[in-house]
């Protein structure tokens, strides 16, 4: 459930009309609502009530943006980071050190070092040498870094290629065959506190099945790392829920997720860790555009708005469906190919869709924007960056400017030997 709906005809965020937002800040724009962030962090955590100790960590790659940080802060949740770089947004946004994981398969050496300097919770590691190069910059530092191995359980999550994680050709984890062998290693190295294991398999899941396939070889690797007198005190179940991004969509509930995790789990005896991203952010973001113009077609008519794959690269990326509603319908429809003004075919939206009627000037909104969409923004064909904007209730604040195109281009140089 979210907090966009239609008001007299108009579509609104919580108590704001969209249009508002549009004549103050412009198009396109992310426009993100307070409540449904916290509504569906609390929907995520009563899920998993049943589940006895449980720590959450927002997927901050799926919206980084402070303020929305700041409301996972709020809500109780910490931080999954991928980098550096997210690591200091979760700093910045009041994140407690000890509530950041880091995962991610190329951490540098810099990036292990502001971890350990930070005192972060749990470093993910995911492979043997990273172990190492850790252990011995923990070591340095007369530092013990607390952490998980990352195991990759070679399962088809049965989600978008590129979104899969924990197929035995991917790049994440280590082999779980191999896993006891190199927990064992690590959990002598002096520089490295190994308490527990992570699992991630993919994103937008939309079936529990692949899920608990992996979760039971997780726990019987749990019972096997025991029994072989090693430690192991925490469970990093990763992120993953799908979003419905299609009216009728039905995807798993954080209740039915939660009922199967416990039964999996039980008996495990490990503080569960939980690293939503997707299933919090998705539908409590929305990208705001304006049609430029509509553009008789062979078919069906183009409808060019002014947002682009630049702005939400997901259609491009992984051919993925958003919904696109009208911001004062019209009550008539009509079928129309979706794009934005990027030169390249890719930047569709959707072909041959049925939507409202809309006219050059009309507001739209592509829903289901609010995880990897402004994160995954870019400059390309010389177009700025998106705003992105938060909404609470009656008020509205800009939470990500503008970055328009002469601020880009104003941190290119052109060397003298041009000149
Ligand atoms: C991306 C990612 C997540 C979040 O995945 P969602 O599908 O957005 O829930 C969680 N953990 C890790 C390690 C990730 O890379």
């Amino acid at each position: 459930m979210d907090h966009f709906h239609l008001r007299d005809g108009e579509l609104y965020a919580e108590d704001v009309p969209l249009a508002r937002i549009a004549d103050e800040v412009g198009t396109p724009v992310y426009v993100y609502s307070r409540a449904t962030f916290e509504r569906h962090a609390r929907v995520f955590r009563e899920g998993l009530a049943g589940v006895g100790p449980a720590h959450f960590a927002f997927a901050v790659k799926a919206n980084p943006n402070l303020a929305v940080l700041r409301v996972m802060q709020r809500e109780g949740f910490g931080a999954d980071v991928v980098s550096g770089g997210e690591l200091a947004r979760a700093l910045a946004a009041g994140m407690a050190p000890g509530d950041i994981v880091f995962s991610g398969v190329g951490k540098q050496a810099r990036e292990l070092i502001q971890g350990l300097d930070a005192g972060i919770g749990q470093f993910n590691i995911e492979s043997e040498e990273e172990g190492e190069e850790l252990s011995a910059i923990a070591a340095a530092r007369g530092l013990r870094a607390p952490s998980a191995l990352r195991v990759n359980p070679d399962i088809d999550a049965g989600t978008h290629d590129k979104i899969s994680t924990g197929k035995a050709d991917n790049k994440f984890g280590v082999p779980i065959g191999r896993a006891a062998e190199i927990y064992a290693r690590l959990s002598a190295l002096p520089g490295l506190e190994m308490r527990g294991l992570a699992t991630h398999i993919g994103s937008q899941l939309s079936d529990l099945a692949p899920l608990e396939r992996a979760f039971e070889k997780l726990g019987a690797l749990i019972a096997a790392l025991r029994a072989a007198g090693l430690t192991v005190s925490h469970a990093d179940l990763g992120g993953g829920l799908g979003v419905p991004y299609r009216q009728g969509d039905v995807m798993p509930s954080p209740a039915e997720y939660g009922a199967m995790v416990a039964r999996v789990t039980r008996g495990w005896d490990v503080t569960l860790m939980f690293e939503p991203g997707r299933v919090i952010a998705g539908n409590a973001g929305v990208l705001l555009t304006r049609v430029v113009r509509v553009k008789q077609g062979v078919h069906d008519p183009f409808v060019i708005v002014d947002a682009a794959m630049n702005d939400l690269a997901r259609p491009a990326l992984y051919g993925a469906w958003h919904d696109f509603e009208a911001v004062r319908p019209s009550n008539r429809r009509m079928t129309a190919n979706i794009v934005g003004p990027i030169c390249e075919t890719g930047d569709t939206f959707a072909m041959g869709r049925d939507i409202e009627g809309v006219e050059p000037g009309d507001l739209a909104i592509f829903r289901t924007a609010g995880a990897y969409g402004a994160t995954m923004a870019s400059s390309y064909n010389s177009r700025g960056f998106v705003a992105e904007v938060m909404v609470d209730g009656d008020k509205f604040a800009v939470v990500a400017d503008r970055i328009l195109p002469e601020a880009i281009a104003g941190a290119e140089r052109v060397p003298d030997w041009l000149d």
